[in-house]
């Protein structure tokens, strides 16, 4: 395994880097809003980052997604935007299941435009109900006449009320299938939800006897978690990558202030306790990166099979962000206090990362699975 990146990547993150910078003086602006910041978007599509969620074949960059790509750009766009992180990583989590199960003429639809940035992606599991135990949802699809009639309610969606179409997970029958919806269906609404401490675009939908054409189905009925099981194999590695973003950015601002600032005689950085709190934090954050690129680099021969490492590298990441935040702030003092400032939105954003995209303790259960089952396996 090679832990040198391939420079391929330094040039997907200078790219990444050049965008963040166009966002950067509206950054705090954007990331404090729920709803979609127009420069935001506008600087996403003008870029050809979006290119990297979709398959060459309907204009995107690489023949397949690469998941290591997909990561070290979200670590750059992290560490400036939250809203810019999330709008490029929505367009290839919420595409995912159309680029691996929709017909060709549904792919030639939309992924073109969702490559371009034109049309905004969103993936539609979550329900009131049901958070980490997805085989509990309610949506229910069934047949009538020619068509499907999609009939629930999904919570907590990113980029809901602002994309164009909907990978949506609904119970049919016995088992769970995946339909997409376009936005403009009769039948679907979306309500606003209270702000999060961290904002985000969120809602929740309603479909309310939504049409589906069975042209819209995405892969076979009935193996609809199949395509979210590949989805998440694919982009956890990538919440991965926004985590170390956050805690880069948390730690730099960290030890630009323990440098510069003095007491009993000294920088901050030259006092033991506080020369320990950065030693760690930075010694965590290169083992945690480690971690994740290998993961990046394991899902990009075989996404499926890389599932356990993606886990490890998104609890390792997120955890790891959570403590460097939380230490920074400490660091910083009063300072780090300040409603504002560039660290408290990194201490508030880091913290939704350990929720969703499976939240810790759902990943240790699966983690520990994967162990127990290689190590009793012959
Ligand atoms: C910013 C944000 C964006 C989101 N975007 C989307 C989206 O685009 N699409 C979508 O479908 N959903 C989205 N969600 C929802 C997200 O996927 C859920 O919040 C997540 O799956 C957890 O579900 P829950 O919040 O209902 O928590 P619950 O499932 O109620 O779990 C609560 C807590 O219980 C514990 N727990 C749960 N199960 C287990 C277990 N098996 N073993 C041990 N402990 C357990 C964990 O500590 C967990 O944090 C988003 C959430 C947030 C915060």
């Amino acid at each position: 395994m090679a832990l040198t990146l391939d420079p391929l990547y330094g040039e997907l993150q200078d790219e990444a880097r050049a965008v963040a910078a166009t966002i950067e003086p509206i950054a705090f602006e954007a990331d404090a809003r729920s709803t979609v910041h127009p420069d935001v978007v506008d600087a996403l599509s003008k870029s050809r980052l979006c290119t990297l969620v979709v398959p060459a074949r309907y204009g995107g960059r690489f023949a397949v997604i690469d998941p290591l790509a997909v990561c070290v750009v979200r670590e750059v766009l992290m560490a400036t935007s939250s809203q810019l992180d999330s709008l490029f990583a929505l367009q290839g989590i919420g595409s995912y299941p159309l680029t691996l199960g929709g017909s060709d003429a549904l792919r030639e639809r939309w992924l073109p435009k969702i490559a371009a940035g034109e049309a905004l992606a969103a993936l539609a599991l979550t329900e009131p109900e049901a958070g980490s135990d997805l085989k509990s949802i309610s949506t229910e699809l069934a047949a009538s006449d020619n068509m499907l009639l999609l009939r629930g309610n999904k919570a907590f969606i990113s980029n809901a009320g602002v994309a164009a179409i909907y990978s949506v997970l609904a119970r049919e029958g016995p088992s769970h299938s995946m339909v997409l919806v376009p936005a403009d269906s009769p039948g679907l609404t979306v309500t606003a939800i209270p702000e999060l401490i961290a904002p985000h675009v969120l809602g929740d939908l309603a479909f309310d006897d939504v049409m589906v054409s069975p042209g819209d189905r995405l892969g076979e009925p009935g193996r609809g978690f199949d395509l979210v099981r590949a989805t998440l194999s694919v982009f956890r590695i990538s919440v991965a990558g926004a985590a170390l973003g956050v805690a880069q950015a948390a730690l730099e601002e960290a030890a630009r202030h323990a440098a510069s600032r003095q007491q009993f005689g000294r920088p901050l950085a030259r006092l033991g306790a506080v020369a320990a709190l950065l030693a760690d934090s930075w010694s965590e954050l290169e083992a945690a990166r480690l971690l994740a690129y290998r993961a990046g680099e394991l899902a990009r021969e075989d996404p499926a099979r890389a599932l356990a490492q993606s886990s490890m590298a998104k609890l390792l990441a997120t955890e790891t962000a959570g403590r460097i935040v939380d230490r920074a702030v400490q660091i910083m003092g009063r300072f780090g206090l300040v409603r504002g400032s560039k660290i408290e939105r990194l201490y508030r954003q880091a913290r939704p990362m350990r929720i969703y995209e499976g939240a810790s303790e759902v990943l240790r259960e699966g983690i520990a699975r994967a162990l127990v089952d290689e190590i009793a396996s012959p």
